[in-house]
């Protein structure tokens, strides 16, 4: 089976560096293994969504020389490829899972809006609760919450955590992880507005995108186990997964995207790094080519990478170094 991989951003703000660095190695995998790399648009948490944001990850991924072969500007054979237009995909596969019992529809109207999104976002939003259902939504009688659905009362749908053994992930960089069902919970995966929630909007696309490697930053490996749940749910085989470790600053502090010492990509292009450069600086993030070698360009970055070679440990964005590889070039 082709390799197929995709890098999925959030709009919600500009491309930093560590979102390149996820993108770069699913282009390099794709590229060396002669698959497919799909860019897809994640907007569907339409109050965090920043206009303007898409035109420069765009703009961003041709300077570098990243080209994607199926994405949201240039379609494809499994788009679309903005999730706002899929929200009637998300809907359907949500009845299904409504039908069979495996979810049900939720009432309660605590504070949703922030509820399941991508734990990326965690010092934002501390996430795993969920917005817990706060009345007995679970044990309703199915026809009674049909009656309150038709009526037309307010309701999100959540899944049904079954009880079971642990749920192991098998992450090709950080091995196996199992994560106990009774942390959980059962989760929203369609909010009140009838958008999807990540976990499920994630689950449903890499399935129908014939998605064959998740590859993503490691900050997404506690969401991997609710989105795995959903594959048992509908049957589906799941991708492979490959959590990278984080990008660190010099104080070893995780890089976020809210700190102003990160610049976006387009910065660096303003100051006249050479797109080369960055690449090049950014492969090794992470990632060993086993030698002494460090200066390759792009193509050689191709041929080379693997996943099997991506370390577990934080990479630190050395400020000096990137200085001293751009001056390479
Ligand atoms: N939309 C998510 C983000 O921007 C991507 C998560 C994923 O790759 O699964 O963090």
């Amino acid at each position: 089976m082709s390799v197929r991989v995709r890098f999925a951003p959030s709009p919600t703000g500009q491309l930093h560096i560590g979102g390149v660095r996820t993108a770069l190695f699913n282009y390099l995998y794709a590229r060396h293994t002669g698959g497919q790399f799909i860019l897809r648009l994640e907007d569907t948490d339409v109050d965090r969504n920043v206009a303007g944001v898409e035109q420069g990850f765009v703009e961003a991924f041709r300077w570098l020389g990243l080209t994607w072969d199926e994405g949201f500007d240039i379609g494809g054979p499994y788009g679309p490829y903005r999730c706002s237009e899929r929200a009637g995909i998300y809907r359907d596969y949500a009845q299904k899972l409504l039908e069979s019992g495996m979810a049900y529809a939720c009432f309660c109207l605590q504070e949703e809006a922030k509820a399941d999104r991508p734990e990326e976002d965690a010092d934002e939003d501390p996430g795993p609760g969920l917005g817990a259902c706060a009345g007995a939504c679970s044990s309703l009688h199915p026809a009674e919450a049909l009656q309150r659905v038709r009526a037309g009362e307010p309701h999100a749908i959540r899944f049904r955590v079954p009880s079971g053994p642990p749920i192991v992930v098998q992450d090709i960089v950080r091995g196996e992880i199992a994560f106990a069902r009774e942390d959980l919970r059962d989760f929203v995966i369609l909010k009140r507005d009838g958008m999807p929630t990540y976990n499920f909007q994630v689950a449903v696309d890499d399935h129908l995108m014939a998605i064959t490697h998740v590859i993503r930053g490691e900050e997404h490996l506690s969401n991997t186990p609710r989105q795995l749940l959903i594959y048992e749910a509908f049957g589906w085989r799941p991708p492979q997964f490959a959590h990278l470790p984080v990008v660190l600053d010099e104080s070893r502090k995780k890089l976020s995207k809210r700190d102003p010492n990160v610049l976006p990509v387009s910065a660096y292009r303003e100051q006249g790094y050479v797109p080369q450069a960055l690449v090049n600086f950014l492969a090794l993030l992470g990632w060993s080519p086993g030698g002494e070698d460090e200066i390759f360009s792009l193509e050689e970055l191709c041929a080379r990478f693997d996943l099997d070679r991506v370390g577990r440990a934080g990479a630190v964005f050395d400020v000096a170094k990137f200085r001293w590889m751009a001056n390479q070039y």
